[in-house]
């Protein structure tokens, strides 16, 4: 732990462009919520986007902003004003820091963006339930604040094989919000507008899933911290040319990168996959710890779940479901078992660390033994820490560096 003080993150250029892109996002909302100059629609990080976005609404993805609580360590102190109307301290804490933070009337916007005093208010609220159940949960609070309508998509859990019978009836439901969001945004729905944003989504997801699967070079020139600040627009602007062209730039920055063997942590020794969400408030503290111990941990499941690549401009619905079920929130066991052992050999990594969300059992993958039977099979060690995505109450610091740190040794043993 003393050497993490000198460690220095190396910076992406692109971020900054990033850092831009996001600033022009939440001002175009912050104006269209003012003066009502464009519908808003509140979507879920992986709903059906690309309907919203070809029928003229500008999106606004609450988990984006819980996120930002919790990366300004905002979140654990808004969190029990939502426990206090009644929400439990074990449900997603996305939720309830943004249900806190707004019952308080604080938003990190109004920090990071002066000027923006509040979140952008909705027209309509999308959801998907392919996630969790806590999404629809959680829009139906604000649906009831705003009294604005709620509607959403009811996805599957534990898909094994994502069959033509579910496509289609996932692909029906995402119809079936066309004729709502045509009265409520005044606009008509046009195919092919539809398949063009489809197919700027597409784009978008193929050269995300390129800068991700880039860091599989070694040295590796990226690492999980910085995936977790980059896949911003690919959240907030699937289905947008600007975002196509920020991961253009992006692309070719990390392959430049590959390249000139810029390794993203210096004398990188260990190679880790994360499996689960990151601790927000606790990034660049993970980020610096793991660099000091030469240790990049350079893939996870969570940047991945923005790659839609059954996407398809010619088949927009169908794909669209299909693209929206196949992700490996959705999925069950056995399919996420071998869709991690297929990237833990397209990435090389030494071990696996998996973190037990405290209030996102979704995203938790280790609460029925999934850790040790991959450490079974694939013959490398697993480590499982305690955390949780934005309520830092649930972690301790010095237990996860003491656990991190040992596990670092028993890799160098293996070596
Ligand atoms: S998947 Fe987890 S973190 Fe995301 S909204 Fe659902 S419960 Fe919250």
């Amino acid at each position: 732990m003393a050497e993490e003080k000198k460690v220095v993150r190396k910076t992406v250029e692109t971020a900054r462009d990033m850092g831009r892109y996001m600033e022009n996002y939440y001002r175009e909302l912050d104006e269209a919520s003012r003066t009502h100059n464009r519908k808003i629609a509140w979507c879920t990080s992986v709903g059906p986007a690309e309907i919203l976005r070809a029928m003229g609404f500008l999106l606004y993805f609450p988990e984006t902003h819980s996120a930002m609580l919790g990366s300004t360590r905002m979140a654990t102190d808004y969190i029990p004003y939502a426990n206090a109307i009644g929400y439990s301290p074990d449900v997603c804490s996305y939720m309830t820091a943004d249900v806190g933070a707004f019952l308080q009337g604080i938003t990190p916007l109004s920090k990071t963006y002066p000027g923006i005093e509040a979140i952008p208010r909705p027209d309509v609220l999308v959801f998907n339930t392919n996630q969790c159940r806590d999404v629809q949960d959680w829009f139906s609070w604000y649906a009831r604040k705003y009294n604005v309508p709620i509607i959403g998509v009811h996805g599957n859990v534990g898909v094994n094989e994502v069959t033509e019978p579910i496509v289609n009836a996932i692909a029906e439901q995402i119809e079936g919000l066309v004729e709502p969001l045509e009265k409520i945004s005044g606009n008509k729905f046009y195919m092919d507008k539809f398949r063009e944003v489809v197919g700027l989504s597409r784009q978008c997801s193929d050269l995300w899933r390129d800068v991700l699967e880039a860091a599989a070079a070694k040295p590796s020139p990226l690492t999980f911290f910085d995936g977790s600040t980059l896949m911003g627009p690919a959240v907030v602007g699937r289905g947008t040319q600007a975002a196509v062209d920020i991961y253009i730039k992006l692309l070719a920055e990390i392959k430049q990168r590959v390249a000139n063997k810029v390794a993203a942590v210096d004398d990188e020794k260990y190679r880790l996959y994360w499996e689960g969400m990151p601790v927000w408030g606790r990034l660049s503290a993970h980020s610096k710890l793991f660099a000091s111990l030469k240790t990049n941990v350079l893939a996870s499941t969570y940047c991945s779940s923005w790659i839609f690549t059954a996407l398809d401009a010619k088949d927009p619905f169908k794909s669209m479901a299909r693209a929206y079920t196949e992700l490996f929130i959705v999925r069950s066991e056995d399919y996420k078992e071998q869709y991690i052992k297929d990237k833990i050999k397209l990435y090389q990594v030494d071990g696996i660390i998996y973190h037990d969300a405290k209030t996102c059992a979704t995203n938790s993958n280790c609460r029925y033994g999934m850790h040790k039977r991959m450490e079974a099979e694939l013959g490398i060690p697993t480590l499982m820490i305690n955390g949780d995505l934005n309520d830092l109450r649930c972690i301790s610091d010095e237990q996860t560096a003491t656990n991190i740190e040992a596990f670092i040794e028993q890799l160098a043993d293996r070596k």
